[in-house]
């Protein structure tokens, strides 16, 4: 018998909630999997652990201290540090996969440097297409590189797409990405005007770091997820709903021109999503409970309420607008839920703050690689 050689993965955010898991996924697949290269922000003790179980060949933290530190602790590895030596992983010759699944606007170079590395890159990281969708598609076309989508929307959705084989052909009427409403759904306007950052992380359904729990309750993650799925799947975005399901058990579903809708289902597990990016076109076994309907009784759907949750609304009307304003959007958006997390401003406040930045944008049209970047940190240094 033959052995199909290992895929060769590089994580970038290997300590993170979706790292985690992906390390999961490849303890249980280790004839299958190999890791080459490792990379978090800057948690050096767990990236150690990691370090030790998987021997990768190389390893970067983002903060330089910590790598330096790091370093000495660690013998039989090529050893980088700082955003520029995280981003250097991505282009190792060895490497077939990189997983970028780093929080925010931080993704973006990885992300670029491994679609220019021509590989495929598994992304986790919504904020890259948000803020430079047009920009990825661009150079994943130049560089003949796959993308293949981490979050679980996207997922189902692309999931739905080759079940109807539908991923290039006109059939594909609506996309709905489903919800779960996090932790405050059903709640009324005035009810949130004292929520506590605890009670915004506790969500209800998935374990996930604390930016994108926050951004699952003021729903501001669904409208990041509308506009990745604009660029994603190449459907306008009058063509993309929300529909919050509480039990995150149908993860999005296609609606086609003949009025049959294809819907993925799973217990709410990232392992899944992470498992058939490294191998898709193929299935593989992944240890999950299957899914038992009858115990979880009844699946509902609501609409989503922008009056309360406008983060929504702000994310459509950037996606509408185009140009820089979804960079704007994301990196005002970053810094609101830092503020918030940091008890400087309440939940209400986080839509306002971002929509201030978003109409005092100078727009430009067909934005470069430069313009992102210097809205990015424009967005991030006014008031
Ligand atoms: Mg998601």
């Amino acid at each position: 018998m033959t052995h199909k050689p290992k895929t060769k993965i590089a994580i970038i955010g290997s300590t993170g909630s979706i790292g985690l898991s992906a390390l999961d996924v490849i303890r249980e697949h280790k004839n299958r999997f190999e890791i080459i290269a490792l990379a978090a922000g800057s948690n050096a003790e767990r990236l150690k652990l990691q370090i030790d179980e998987f021997k990768p060949r190389f390893a970067a933290l983002s903060d330089e201290n910590a790598a330096l530190q790091l370093e000495k602790k660690c013998s039989n590895i090529e050893f980088r540090a700082g955003e520029e030596g995280v981003a250097s992983l991505c282009e190792i010759d060895d490497v077939d996969i990189v997983l970028v699944s780093v929080v925010g606007i931080a993704g973006l170079e990885p992300a670029l440097k491994t679609l220019r590395a021509g590989k495929r890159l598994a992304i986790a990281t919504k904020e890259v297409f948000v803020a430079a969708g047009q920009l990825i598609l661009d150079e994943a076309k130049k560089y003949n590189a796959e993308i293949l989508p981490v979050d679980s929307e996207h997922c189902a959705i692309f999931q739905c797409m080759q079940a109807a084989g539908a991923l290039k052909n006109k059939s594909v009427e609506r996309l709905i990405l489903t919800a779960s409403g996090g932790p405050f759904f059903g709640k009324k306007y005035d009810e949130l005007k004292n929520v506590t950052p605890m009670q915004a992380l506790a969500h209800p359904t998935w374990d996930m770091g604390s930016k994108i729990s926050i951004d699952s309750a003021t729903l501001m993650n669904k409208g990041l997820e509308v506009i990745e799925a604009r660029w994603l799947f190449d459907v306008p975005a009058e063509q993309i709903d929300v529909v919050i399901h509480p039990q995150s058990i149908i993860h999005s579903l296609v609606d086609f021109c003949d009025g049959a809708a294809i819907a993925q289902m799973s217990n709410p597990d990232m392992r899944m999503p992470i498992l058939y990016a490294f191998t898709f076109p193929e299935r593989a076994p992944l240890k999950m409970p299957s899914l038992d309907l009858a115990k979880i009784g009844n699946l509902t759907f609501f609409n989503p309420d922008c009056n309360v949750f406008p983060c929504l609304k702000l994310a459509y009307a950037a996606l509408k607008e185009g140009g820089i304003v979804p960079a704007v959007l994301n990196a005002a958006n970053e810094i609101a839920v830092q503020k918030f997390l940091d008890g400087k401003i309440n939940f209400i406040e986080i839509p306002s703050h971002i929509e201030k930045k978003m109409e005092k944008c100078n727009n430009i049209a067909k934005p470069t690689l430069k313009d992102i970047i210097a809205a990015d940190k424009w967005a991030r240094e006014i008031e």
